[in-house]
C-alpha cells in the first residue's frame, strides 16, 4: 500500500458461503455414506463441467420455469461470445454427457454425481446462490422397480445418517397427453377463481398452471386443494406404473403419502415424482426431489430412452445432521509429536515420517511458527488434537536415544507414560493403536487405520 490506509477486505459473494474445517467432517460423513450406498446399488460416478451452454438448460429445464426465467447465472464468454451458464442443476449435464458419449449403447446406466449448483435466489436459511447437490440418474430403465430402488436408497441413506424425521411424498403426473387434458380443466377451474389468485398464480395461469398447485401461499390452499387432480386423468399405463411403484414400497415397508398436488418445478418430469421432506428446517423442508423424465433424452435428439433420478440438497441435510447431534469433530490425528530443542525437533520430524509410513496420522508440533512452547502448552495442544498418543522428545530423550510415549485417552490416572527406544517407537504405537484395537468397530468416525 502506498497510502497509509488498510487494504479493503474482500469477502465471499453474497449467498455463496464458505464451508469451513469445523463443518468439513460432516460433509465427509455425508459424502462417504452417500457414495458407498450408491455404489452398493451399482451406481457409477460421473463428473460433468460446472459450465454448460445456456441453451442446454433452457431446453432441458423448460423456458417457463423459475430456474430458467430468473435464477440462472448466464454470461457471455468475453473471449468468443459463447452463451454460457453456471449449472443450476445436474440432470441436464448428465444427460448431455450420456448422449455425447453414447453411454447407453450397451444397455441402461446407473449414475451418480455431486457438486456445486448455482441459482440466483434470495439467500435465506436452506437457500443459497451456490449450493451442493448429490444426485443419481438411472438412464434407460423403464419399469417402476428402478423408481422404487432410487427411493429406497434414499431411505437407506437417511437411516445410515441417523435422520429418521424425513418423510416421503409421492405422486404421478402422468404423461404429456394426460397432463394436457388435465390442464384444460385446471385452467377452466382456476379462471373461475381468478380474482382470488395472487400475482404469481395469475402470471402462471396460462403458462404453467400445474405449478400453481404447489403454491405455498396460505390464501390459495383451499382453491388448489379443490382443483382437478391430475391423478384422476391418468390412463391405464401411467396408473399401472404408479401402482407398481407403490406396491414395491409397500412390500418393503416404506412409508409414504400420496400428495396429489406434488408437481415438480422442472418441465422434464413425467409419471413418478417424489420429494423427501422434513418439518425441522422451516420453510426449506425439501431435502431431496426426484422423478421420471422419460421424454428428455428424445428432446435432446437421442433415441427414446426412459430415465429417472433425484437430487438432494446437501446443505439442508448437513443442517439436519447437526440438529440430530452429529457435531463431535473427529480426532485430527492418532499421534501428536511434542519436542523441545533443535535436535529433538529433527528427531521428531524423522519419527513423524516413519509413523505416517506405518499408516497413522501424525501432527508435528510446529515450533518455527507456534514458538517452541513449554512442554505443558504443547501437551495441551496434543490433548486438543484428539490424538491417542503424545510422543515427547526432549533433551533427555535425545541423549538416551529414546522417546516418551504417553497415552492420552486412557481413564484419568491410567495415562501411563513409557520410555521407548527410538528405533522401537513406531512398532510400539502401531501395536497400541492398531494391534490393540483400541476402538473396535465404532471408530469409522475416526479415520482409517490402513
Ligand atoms: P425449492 O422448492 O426448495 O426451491 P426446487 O424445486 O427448486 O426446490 P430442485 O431443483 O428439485 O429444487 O433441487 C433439488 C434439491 O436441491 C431441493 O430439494 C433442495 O434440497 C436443494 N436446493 C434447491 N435449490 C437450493 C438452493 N438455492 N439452496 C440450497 N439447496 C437447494
Ligand atoms: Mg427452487
Amino acid at each position: 500500500m502506498s497510502e497509509n490506509k488498510k487494504a479493503e477486505k474482500i469477502t465471499s459473494v453474497k449467498g455463496m458461503p464458505d464451508i469451513l474445517p469445523a463443518d468439513a467432517h460432516l460433509w465427509e460423513i455425508f459424502e462417504n455414506t452417500a457414495q458407498s450406498i450408491l455404489q452398493s446399488y451399482g451406481y457409477q460416478n460421473i463428473r460433468t463441467p460446472i459450465v454448460e451452454e445456456t441453451r442446454l438448460f433452457a431446453r432441458a429445464i423448460g423456458a417457463v420455469t423459475d430456474i430458467v426465467e430468473k435464477e440462472m447465472y448466464s454470461f457471455e464468454d468475453s473471449m468468443n461470445g459463447d452463451q454460457l451458464t453456471l449449472r443450476p442443476e445436474g440432470t441436464a449435464g448428465v444427460v448431455r454427457a450420456v448422449l455425447e458419449h453414447n453411454l447407453v449403447y450397451d444397455g441402461p446406466k446407473r449414475l451418480w454425481y455431486k457438486g456445486q449448483m448455482f441459482r440466483h435466489e434470495r439467500p435465506q436459511r436452506g437457500r443459497y446462490r451456490q449450493f451442493h447437490q448429490f444426485g443419481a440418474e438411472a438412464v434407460g430403465f423403464t419399469g417402476p422397480d428402478i423408481d422404487a430402488e432410487l427411493i429406497m436408497l434414499c431411505r437407506r441413506l437417511w437411516d445410515d445418517l441417523g435422520l429418521p424425521e424425513i418423510r416421503l411424498e409421492l405422486n404421478s403426473i402422468g404423461d404429456a397427453a394426460e397432463r394436457a387434458a388435465h390442464r384444460v380443466d385446471l385452467i377452466k377451474y382456476l379462471e373461475q377463481h381468478e380474482e382470488l389468485l395472487d400475482a404469481e398464480a395469475k402470471r402462471r395461469l396460462h403458462t404453467n398452471p400445474l405449478r400453481i398447485l404447489d403454491t405455498k401461499n396460505p390464501a390459495l390452499q383451499d382453491i388448489v386443494n379443490n382443483a382437478p387432480k391430475l391423478l384422476d386423468y391418468l390412463g391405464e399405463e401411467s396408473l399401472k406404473h404408479f401402482e407398481g411403484v407403490k406396491n414395491i414400497l409397500d412390500r418393503n415397508a416404506v412409508q409414504y403419502t400420496v400428495n396429489t398436488r406434488l408437481v415438480r418445478g422442472i418441465d422434464y418430469y413425467n409419471r413418478t415424482v417424489f420429494e423427501w421432506v422434513t418439518d425441522q428446517l422451516g420453510a426449506q423442508g425439501t431435502v431431496c426431489a426426484g422423478g421420471r423424465y422419460d421424454p428428455l433424452i428424445e428432446q435432446f435428439g437421442g433415441k427414446p430412452t426412459p430415465a429417472v433420478g433425484f437430487a438432494m440438497g446437501i446443505e439442508r441435510l448437513i443442517e439436519l445432521m447437526k440438529s440430530a447431534g452429529e457435531t463431535a469433530a473427529p480426532n485430527q490425528c492418532d499421534v501428536y509429536l511434542v519436542h523441545q530443542g533443535e535436535e529433538a525437533q529433527m528427531q521428531a520430524f524423522i519419527l513423524g515420517e516413519r509413523i505416517r509410513d506405518a499408516g497413522l496420522d501424525v501432527i508435528l508440533h510446529c515450533a518455527t511458527t507456534a514458538g517452541a512452547g513449554s512442554f505443558k502448552s504443547q501437551m495441551k495442544k496434543a490433548d486438543g488434537s484428539g490424538a491417542s498418543f503424545a510422543i515427547i522428545i526432549g533433551e533427555d530423550e535425545v541423549a538416551n536415544n529414546t522417546a516418551s510415549v504417553k497415552a492420552l485417552r486412557g481413564a484419568e490416572g491410567e495415562q501411563q507414560q513409557a520410555s521407548v527406544a527410538f528405533e522401537e517407537v513406531v512398532g510400539y504405537v502401531v501395536d497400541q493403536i492398531i494391534g490393540g484395537d483400541a476402538c473396535g468397530d465404532d471408530c469409522d468416525d475416526h479415520h482409517h487405520h490402513h
